[in-house]
C-alpha cells in the first residue's frame, strides 16, 4: 500500500500557538492556543476562571456561560484552550484569555501530595513525587539555573579549545584504587561503575591536548552526608603543557563566566531561589597552603600535624573564617592520589589544590605525572599492583605531554549557586544509600 504522505500532516491536535511567556501586549486581540495544567478554578456565578500553567509561566483563562463538567477539570489536569487575548482588570495577571473552547487532554486522577505553589513540602516528600515537584517553580528555576550552568561551562571550555569526550562507566579495573566503588556482574566478569574519568582523561593528552567531560560518576559513599550522592555529576577538564596554577586559572575565570551567565540570563529564577546571588567580588580568589591551613587550625587548639587529611570539623572551622571561594594548595604528597606530580623544589608536597566554597569542596585537581616509570613506583608505594594498569602504563610509554587538570562537582557547585546546604535539591532524582527510587 502506498503511504499517502499528504495525509500525515499537521495531525497534531494537540499544538499550541504560544508558550505563556511569549504573551505581550503585541498579541491582544488575537487568538491564541495555549497548553498547559491547570492550577486553580474558580467559579463566580456566570463566570468560571481557570488559572493555567506551562513551564514558562501563568495565565488567567476566562470562560463565560459554558458549561465546565467539575469532575473533569481537576487541579493539575492538562487542558488545551483557545480564545482572544484581551487585557485583565485582575490585579495578578496583565493579560487574560477569553476562552472560546476548553479541552481536557488528560485528566489529573491522583491528588498531589505536595502544594506547588508554596515551599512548605519536605524535601524527602517532594523527591518521592520528583517530576510533580518541577511544577513548583521554585523547583523548575533550580533546573533552569543548572541547565544554564552546564551550557555556560560548555560554551567556556569550547572558546578555550576544550573538546568534549565521553569516557567509559563500565569499568575493568578499580581505576585510582579507590576504596569506595560499585562493582556489578558483567556477563562473566565482575566489573565496576566508574568514579571519575581521570585514567581515561589522562590518556587523551596524547592526541587531543585539552578534554573535558560533563558527566555522572559513581561512589559508594557510605556516608550520609548533605554533600555526598553516590551518583554525581563531574565537570572534569584535563590539558596539555599546563601545570595546576594554570588550572586554578582556569577555574577562576569559568566561575567569573557562570555567575556572569546566571545574572544575565536566570534573573527570574535566581530572584526565585537566590536573589542575594550576586556578581563575584573577591576575584582573584585566594589561595592558602596546605601548612598556612594548618597553622590557622593550630591556633585555634586544633591537634593536627603535617601529612593528617582534613577533617570535615577542620573544614567548618576554615569554612567559618573563609565564606567565599578560596583554594587549599600544596598538600602532601602522601595525601594525593599515585597520578599527581610531586612539587619541584620538595617532593614531600604535590602540585595539587583543592576549590572550596566555605567548608564545602567544590573540586580537587593538580599537575599530574606524566613519566610511566615514576607512576608506576608510586603506584607500588600506595600498594598498588601496577600490573593491574598495564595498558594505561602503555600509554604513557607512547610520548606522553606533561599535563594538569580538575574535577569540578557541579552538584556541589550547584549548592553554592543556589544557597542552599543540601546538595539532593540540585539533583533531580538524587541516590544515596537509602534512596534507589523513584
Ligand atoms: P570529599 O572529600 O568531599 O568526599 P573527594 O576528595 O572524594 O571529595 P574528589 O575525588 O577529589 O572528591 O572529586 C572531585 C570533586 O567531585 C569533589 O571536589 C566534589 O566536588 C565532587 N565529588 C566527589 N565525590 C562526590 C560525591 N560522593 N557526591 C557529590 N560530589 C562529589
Amino acid at each position: 500500500m502506498k503511504l499517502n504522505l499528504k495525509n500525515l500532516e499537521n495531525k497534531n491536535k494537540f499544538s499550541r500557538t504560544h508558550f505563556i511567556c511569549d504573551i505581550s501586549s503585541k498579541l491582544l486581540g488575537q487568538y491564541l492556543v495555549i497548553c498547559g495544567w491547570i492550577e486553580r478554578v474558580i467559579k463566580l456565578k456566570k463566570l468560571t476562571f481557570v488559572v493555567v500553567c506551562d513551564n514558562t509561566g501563568m495565565l488567567q483563562v476566562i470562560l463565560k456561560n459554558q458549561i465546565l463538567n467539575s469532575t473533569e477539570v481537576t487541579k493539575n489536569s492538562i487542558i488545551q484552550v483557545s480564545g482572544i487575548l484581551q487585557k485583565s482588570e485582575s490585579h495578578e495577571f496583565n493579560f487574560e484569555l477569553n476562552s472560546k473552547s476548553i479541552a481536557v487532554i488528560s485528566k489529573a486522577t491522583l491528588h498531589s501530595p505536595l502544594d506547588l505553589r508554596s515551599n512548605i513540602s519536605h524535601l524527602d516528600t517532594r523527591l518521592n513525587s520528583r517530576a510533580l515537584d518541577m511544577r513548583n517553580p521554585k523547583t523548575a528555576s533550580i533546573f533552569k539555573i543548572r541547565h544554564n550552568v552546564i551550557q555556560s561551562i560548555r560554551n567556556f571550555l569550547i572558546t578555550q579549545k576544550f573538546l568534549e569526550i565521553t569516557t567509559p562507566k563500565i569499568i575493568g579495573n578499580a581505576t585510582e584504587g579507590g576504596a569506595n566503588l560499585f562493582t556489578l556482574k558483567y556477563f562473566n566478569n565482575n566489573a565496576y561503575l566508574a568514579q571519575s574519568p581521570q585514567l581515561y582523561k589522562e590518556q587523551m593528552m596524547l592526541g587531543f591536548d585539552r578534554v573535558f567531560e560533563i558527566s555522572t560518576f559513581y561512589r559508594a559513599e557510605k556516608s550520609h552526608t548533605l554533600k555526598h550522592l553516590s551518583e554525581f555529576t563531574s565537570v572534569d577538564f584535563e590539558a596539555a603543557f599546563v601545570d595546576y596554577y594554570d588550572i586554578m586559572n582556569l577555574i577562576e575565570s569559568l566561575i567569573k563566566k557562570i555567575y556572569q551567565s546566571i545574572i544575565d540570563n536566570c534573573k527570574h529564577d535566581t530572584d526565585l531561589v537566590n536573589p542575594k546571588l550576586q556578581n563575584l567580588q573577591h576575584i582573584p580568589f585566594k589561595k592558602f597552603t596546605y601548612a598556612k591551613i594548618l597553622e590557622k587550625l593550630q591556633d585555634n587548639d586544633i591537634k593536627i600535624e603535617f601529612g593528617d587529611d582534613l577533617l570535615d570539623s577542620h573544614l567548618k572551622l576554615i569554612g567559618n573564617m573563609h565564606t567565599e571561594f578560596y583554594f587549599i594548595i600544596d598538600w602532601p604528597l602522601s595525601l594525593k592520589p599515585f597520578y599527581i606530580h610531586e612539587k619541584d623544589e620538595c617532593e614531600e608536597l604535590s602540585q595539587s589544590f583543592d576549590f572550596q566554597y566555605a567548608d564545602v569542596e567544590i573540586s580537587s585537581g593538580g599537575t599530574r605525572l606524566y613519566d610511566a616509570q615514576k607512576i608506576k613506583n608510586r603506584m607500588t608505594s600506595q600498594g598498588l599492583d601496577y600490573t593491574d594498569f598495564i595498558n594505561h602504563l602503555n600509554v604513557f610509554n607512547w610520548g606522553m605531554p606533561p599535563h594538569a587538570g580538575c574535577g569540578i562537582g557541579l552538584d556541589r557547585l550547584m549548592m553554592v549557586l543556589l544557597n542552599t546546604k543540601n546538595i539532593r535539591e540540585t539533583v533531580l532524582y538524587p541516590r544515596d544509600p537509602n534512596r534507589l527510587h523513584p
